[in-house]
């Protein structure tokens, strides 16, 4: 028999026909995978409470032709916290919608496997602004992407000492010598660039470890509103919903 055992996330289920489901998992293993969760809707089934959106742990599954089935879960985390917090459990929805839109199928993505699990985490530490473990999720899969933008140097021609803005349309910093024909520019606060800067270079388990003043989390707010405005060409459900309850 064709069996696998794969570490992962669900990002999100549906049902399929009475009783069944189809989970979409972002695994250590095979990147991003779907599987069908036979039974999953019957009462009695052991998937029951195992395939659900967050259900982080080992999933055993049947490698059919085209398909895969879950025969088997064993979760280590359901980031439970997050069924008593509306807010954050929706912030939670956005990180798997984003997730599922940023990944691949038999691709490597355990970089965003491992950020998925740790913000996560951060959101259910009350000490971290949920508004701030938005941005850091964003900005660092935006680099696991290729997409991040330039914060260390000139976009244009690498100068890394002369004055500079921000430039969302030019990717990155632009210094005074190549700003002519930046129209977006915006004049970053220093600890904006730095926090920036820390989010780009920092390890995974690096990400949450620092808050911000209040000026700075809006200007963060800003500057990732109009880099996601050009780089993410799509709608997100969950955020549209969030962002009603904000
Ligand atoms: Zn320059």
């Amino acid at each position: 028999m064709n069996q696998i055992t794969v570490t992962g996330m669900v990002l999100s289920t549906a049902p399929i026909s009475e009783y069944d489901r189809r989970v979409v998992i972002l695994t250590k293993e095979q990147g991003k995978i779907s599987a069908f969760a036979k039974g999953a809707r019957r009462q009695n089934s052991p998937l029951v409470g195992a395939v659900n959106p967050f259900s982080f742990g080992e999933f055993t599954l049947y490698a059919g032709r085209n398909s895969y089935t879950i025969q088997s879960v064993r979760i280590q985390n359901y980031f439970a916290e997050l069924r008593e917090d509306i807010i954050g459990a929706y912030y939670g929805f956005y990180f798997l919608e984003f997730t599922i839109y940023f990944t691949k199928e038999a691709n490597d993505e355990r970089e965003m496997l491992k950020l998925l699990y740790q913000t996560l985490k951060a959101l259910t530490n009350t000490k971290i602004p949920n508004r701030l473990i938005r941005y850091i999720f964003e900005l660092k899969a935006l680099c696991f992407n290729g997409e991040g933008p330039q914060v260390f140097q000139c976009v244009c021609c690498g100068d890394k000492e002369r004055s500079a803005v921000f430039s969302p349309q030019k990717g990155g910093l632009v210094c005074s010598e190549c700003d002519r024909d930046v129209i977006d520019g915006i004049c970053l606060n220093n600890s904006t660039l730095y926090s920036m800067q820390y989010i780009e270079t920092s390890k995974i388990e690096h990400l949450y470890t620092f808050v911000v003043k209040e000026n700075v989390l809006d200007e963060l707010g800003r500057v990732m509103e109009r880099y996601r405005d050009i780089y993410i060409d799509k709608r997100f459900k969950s955020l549209e919903i969030l962002e009603t309850l904000l």
